[in-house]
């Protein structure tokens, strides 16, 4: 993000200085966390809308549900991770917070979990940033539980940019990975119920609406 901006948004967040520290901490740890400016855009398109209840698949620390719990107070999250050291430490970052009550930290494989745990909620918003080869697969399975004026973020559709590369540069498994990225976004493209905006923002990040008629 521009250097700039980054700080004007910034100032805005060093009143939470323990966020800070989590994004610190996710950087030199290599914990993929959503870029800033994608975070922002989130949030500034969340203010306007009636948002109670996120899904978000793909919790690793924490980061991305305590910003949106701190940032709106009357918001609850469901939030699934499946790798065991993610959750150990999302759990400790999420009671650091106080925020046990209104984030809930879902175990296991979102491509595997019951639907019988999902049947009766409807979330206002679905940010999908797990494992890149099974977006579609999430998509699938968790925009039923999508309320109609619901919203989708997907996050690293562009995938450092390796998206549009010639991928005959890539190495094997980085160019199946690419491909099932870029097959998700035309797969996106090609649903008649819903609309998406395809947006360079951080690392890319799709915005997805069901349609009304
Ligand atoms: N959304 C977080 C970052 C998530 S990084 C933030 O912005 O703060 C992606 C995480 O998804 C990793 O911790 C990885 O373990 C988890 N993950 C990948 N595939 C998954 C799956 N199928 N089910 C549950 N978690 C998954
Ligand atoms: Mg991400």
């Amino acid at each position: 993000m521009n250097q700039y901006l980054e700080e004007l948004n910034n100032q805005q967040e060093i009143k939470h200085l323990e966020i800070e520290e989590l994004r610190k901490y996710a950087e030199i740890n290599k914990v993929p966390i959503i870029k800033r400016d994608s975070l922002v855009l989130i949030e500034s398109i969340l203010k306007g809308r009636k948002v109670k209840r996120i899904l978000e698949i793909g919790t690793a620390i924490g980061y991305f549900s305590i910003c949106m719990a701190t940032h709106f107070k009357d918001i609850s999250i469901d939030t699934i991770e499946r790798n065991e050291e993610m959750i150990t430490i999302a759990k400790s970052n999420i009671k650091k917070f106080n925020l046990n009550d209104r984030i809930n930290l879902i175990e296991g494989d979102a491509v595997e979990l019951n639907d019988e745990l999902f049947k009766n909620n409807k979330y206002d918003m679905i940010f999908i940033d797990a494992a890149k080869a099974q977006y579609q697969k999430f998509f699938e399975k968790y925009t039923k539980y999508l309320n109609d004026d619901g919203i989708i973020f997907t996050d690293n559709i562009i995938f450092h940019n390796l998206v549009e590369e010639d991928s005959n540069k890539l190495s094997k498994n980085l160019k199946s990975l690419v491909k099932k990225i870029d097959n998700y976004n035309h797969y996106l493209n090609t649903l008649t119920d819903f609309e998406t905006y395809f947006i360079e923002s951080g690392d890319g990040l799709a915005i997805t609406y069901k349609k009304h008629d």
